[in-house]
């Protein structure tokens, strides 16, 4: 279904993108098909020659209702095509791949989800892609990082675990002068708070398995960008390294775009109350929520966003043997590692997700042994605030 031009985010993820089959059904089908019929041997000829608006040859190509989900995401986020792959790290990687070549520089925030980090120092660098790492905080730093030979800059716009907070126009404006290309990881601001078009970012990829599904069942994820690049280099990259979506992951995303805009904009509201509600306690060092007054950088988290997502740290004071008694009190929030789910999620970064992050490392990043990342669920805020006071008491 086209798009009106002055429909907003929350009416574009109920319909932007829809195709109805023959049979006209309300309900996305889901086309749980590998391949495509012709009805003569010349049209299947024409179809590999060049590929019309509503053909599909191979769904490692792509599917129709994987063509759904991509046209309504990237339709949401405000770009004008994306391609949907296995993973949120099928999509990160494709992307730096699809982008990169040997003797290439790329320059990205140290602040970055452990897999990124693995793709860029361990992967990219091993096939001669220069990689230089900068304080993403710090305007200055990217402006002597990027050089005219720069090629590609990476960040994720609200880093996780620490909420770090890139001014994304800056870095935009930056690496446009020198001819680079920008990809944001875009997961921590949510599909629905996401600011990555409007700075100009040339491509954004969305871990789907946070937010879009919501509800910890399915690994997805996208890139979403002008078609160019994504009917371009991406897609070539990835129809023939087999990192496409798989029909049905597509599907039940398409019924979760349903309810994202009712789920984020609660689960960020109860995120923001949990931050006001334990401000200021005595047994934590710090609280953090990007758009909170106590957040250092929230004036420009406010400058970029409505709000600043779904997720918060707490800084428990007392060191790690606390902060891990502080979690085993807690009855309602569950320690895991994913975020962005229905149910409330504590994780302990430094002994989870960034284990074998060197020491060092987890100094320069502020990932402590008293650093918790909390995922506010669709629970009622009052009983998570319940809980969480309740374990704090119990330290
Ligand atoms: C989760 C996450 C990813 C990876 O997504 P998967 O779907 O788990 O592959 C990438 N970047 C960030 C910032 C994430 O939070």
């Amino acid at each position: 279904m086209a798009t009106k031009k002055n429909w907003n985010k929350r009416t574009r993820a109920v319909h932007a993108g829809t195709r109805r089959s023959a049979y006209g059904e309300v309900s996305e089908a889901l086309f749980l098909t590998q391949g495509f019929v012709y009805p003569t041997a010349e049209a299947a000829e024409a179809r590999f020659e060049a590929l019309g608006e509503d053909e599909f040859i191979y769904a490692r190509y792509g599917n129709p209702t994987v063509r759904m989900f991509e046209d309504r995401m990237a339709d949401m986020l405000g770009y004008a095509d994306g391609f949907a792959c296995t993973s949120g790290m099928a999509a990160v990687s494709g992307a730096l791949m699809a982008l990169s070549k040997a003797g290439d520089h790329v320059v990205s925030s140290r602040a970055l989800f452990g897999s990124c980090l693995y793709v860029l120092e361990e992967i990219l660098a091993r096939f001669g892609v220069e990689i230089t790492l900068v304080d993403g905080t710090d305007n200055s730093a990217w402006a002597a990082a990027i050089r005219p030979e720069t090629t590609l800059v990476f960040l994720e716009s609200i880093s996780n675990p620490t909420l770090e907070i890139i001014d994304l126009a800056h870095v935009c404006k930056l690496a446009h002068g020198v001819g680079a290309k920008v990809i944001v990881d875009d997961v921590m601001a949510t599909p629905i708070y996401s600011y990555a078009a409007d700075c100009g970012a040339d491509l954004a990829v969305v871990s789907t398995t946070k937010h879009v599904d919501g509800q910890g069942r399915m690994l997805g994820g996208l890139i979403a960008g002008s078609k160019e690049l994504i009917r371009g280099p991406i897609e070539a990259y990835l129809k023939h390294t087999g990192g496409a979506m798989n029909p049905f992951t597509a599907w039940t995303h398409l019924k979760a775009l349903e309810t994202l805009d009712l789920r984020v904009r609660q689960q960020s509201r109860t995120a923001m109350a949990i931050a006001e509600a334990l401000d200021g306690h005595p047994k934590l060092a710090a609280v953090r929520y990007p758009t909170h007054s106590a957040h250092p950088q929230h004036a420009l988290a406010r400058s970029q966003a409505e709000t600043g997502g779904t997720v918060m740290t707490l800084e428990v004071k007392g060191g790690k043997e606390a902060c891990f008694s502080f979690l085993n009190a807690l009855e309602l929030f569950t320690i895991s590692n994913n975020f962005a789910d229905a149910k409330s999620i504590v994780t302990h970064p430094a002994t989870t997700t960034h284990q074998r992050l060197p020491q060092d490392q987890k100094d320069l990043l502020g990932i402590s042994g008293g650093l918790v990342r909390l995922s506010a669920g669709l629970e009622d805020a009052d009983d998570l605030i319940d809980d969480l006071r309740t374990a704090l008491a119990a330290i």
